[in-house]
């Protein structure tokens, strides 16, 4: 018998040392869902990954969903023809316009409100902490800055500007040329970077609204003070969040980080929204092939803090271990899983249908009789995602096998936490049609045996009539 895992798992892939076996290494490996970091890949190689999975999806060889990640409007330092050494305590210039650097310590940033945006003792992270700056004096053209640390800065470096309300667009040109890219090649959900506010959340929904793509689920990846300022917003207005704790690492003092990981679940978790742990779960991985203990606790309490999802970045896209670090992180979901007992607490819905509260208590307590009944797994059908929403936002003990007819949804459920959902090709005329259905198929692939209990929580009914139900089966 199969033990499933209920947290999902996203890996990150290259363009460039992708391949199809590599996907079916990583699904074999209870990957749910592949992202591309479109800070780094290129559209006309993802196309290519993206036919190979809808092949193997439609050969039924994978059920991977997909996810793209935007660049975002980033803050980089300029081009140098060597590279500029700095010492502790050195006082260097940063200058906006480029034409204008004179000294070899001084170096351009092209984020063009620099000198309005920083005061005297504003610190400048440069090379993503590699580089810690002080403000010590902002002039008319440039932006006098304290070393706090020796560094030596190469070509077109991060800068990051921790507490800066910046004054960036939403998504650029390229986010939206990439976002177009993802609704053309069927992408089920959108990461959106450095999202500071909610109108840039509106803003994606928005395009994807005018290229009827509004099935595609939107990410936001918190990163920066901004976003935690406005996170509630953030939260309401998205369908799942990402814990970036990379840039956000950067962002905020970095001791600070678990704090806000946590609060930014808990956030979620009023609004019933899907939560991404993600960078360095297991980053010695990318180089060993044994993770450190503490790579071990962060998953295991990640899963314990109830996240929906982990995800592998380097470990997965650069590694040399990406299938063992994908292994290692189910083994350590399944181990942390048997220690969890969820209490299906209740949270606001944020979007509502005509239904949403009888779908809403239906779902929450089908869960309480599954941990009565010490039922086995349970088995969904519904129509659209709201109510595989709303059983996977109850965070169910239970694995629970989502069947639907239409295959966006499908993909949609793969980032929902316990949900593993299966395509029923057309509703029968009564429900208890495709129970028998969906009961025979998962029996012969050895998913459920007789002698197991099984709960049904079905909103299908022919003729599209929407009438929740709940009951036991015994196998
Ligand atoms: C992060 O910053 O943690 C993150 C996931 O974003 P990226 O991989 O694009 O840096």
């Amino acid at each position: 018998m199969k033990s499933i895992k209920r947290t999902k798992i996203i890996a990150t892939v290259s363009d460039i040392n992708c391949n199809e076996e590599k996907l079916i290494d990583l699904y074999n490996a209870w990957t749910n869902i592949i992202r591309f970091n479109f800070s780094h890949a290129q559209q006309d190689a993802v196309a290519k990954l993206l036919e190979i999975i809808k092949d193997l999806n439609d050969s039924w060889k994978t059920n991977l969903s997909t996810l793209l990640d935007t660049k975002w409007p980033e803050i980089r330092t300029g081009n140098v023809q060597e590279k500029v050494i700095v010492k502790k305590w050195d006082h260097f210039k940063i200058f906006v316009d480029e034409s204008l650097l004179v000294e070899p310590q001084d170096i351009f940033c092209d984020y063009n409100y620099l000198l309005e945006d920083v005061k005297k003792d504003q610190i400048i992270i440069i090379d993503s902490w590699l580089l810690k700056a002080k403000v010590i004096k902002v002039t008319p053209t440039y932006v006098v800055v304290e070393a706090l640390n020796d560094h030596s800065i190469w070509s077109r470096r991060h800068v990051n500007l921790p507490g800066v309300n910046l004054k960036l667009p939403g998504i650029t040109d390229k986010d939206e040329s990439d976002i177009l890219f993802a609704i053309e090649h069927n992408i089920d959900l959108i990461a959106a970077s450095f999202i500071r506010h909610q109108t840039n959340v509106i803003e994606i929904k928005s395009l994807l609204k005018q290229h009827n793509a509004e099935h595609i689920q939107i990410i936001s990846k918190i990163e920066n003070q901004e976003a935690l300022a406005n996170l509630e917003w953030i939260v309401k207005e998205s369908d799942g969040i990402m814990v970036a704790r990379g840039d956000l690492g950067v962002e905020i003092e970095i001791s600070t980080l678990p704090y806000h990981q946590k609060v930014i679940m808990d956030t979620c978790f009023t609004y019933g929204k899907t939560i991404i742990v993600a960078t360095e779960l297991l980053k010695s991985m990318v180089e060993s092939p044994f993770p450190t203990r503490a790579e071990v606790s962060d998953v295991y309490n990640s899963v314990i803090l109830r996240t929906d999802c982990t995800m592998l970045s380097d470990e997965t896209a650069v590694g040399k271990f990406p299938i063992q670090s994908c292994q290692m992180m189910t083994d350590v979901i399944l181990e942390a899983e048997q220690h969890t007992n969820n209490k299906h607490k209740d949270f606001e819905i944020t979007f509502t249908t005509d239904y949403a509260l009888d779908k809403k208590m239906i779902a929450k307590n089908a869960l309480f009789v599954a941990d009565q009944v010490k039922a086995d797994y349970i088995l969904l059908f519904t129509n659209s995602w709201f109510l595989a929403r709303v059983v996977s936002a109850y965070k169910p003990n239970h694995t629970v096998f989502a069947f639907t007819k239409d295959l966006k949804v499908l993909r949609s459920m793969n980032f929902l936490f316990a949900i593993y959902p299966f395509l029923i090709e057309s509703w029968g005329k009564y429900p208890i049609e495709d129970e028998k259905k969906a009961l025979a198929y998962l029996e012969s692939n050895w998913f459920v045996k007789k002698g197991q209990k099984i709960i049904v929580i079905n909103d299908v009914v022919e003729g599209n009539a929407v009438s929740p139900y709940v009951k036991v089966i015994n196998l």
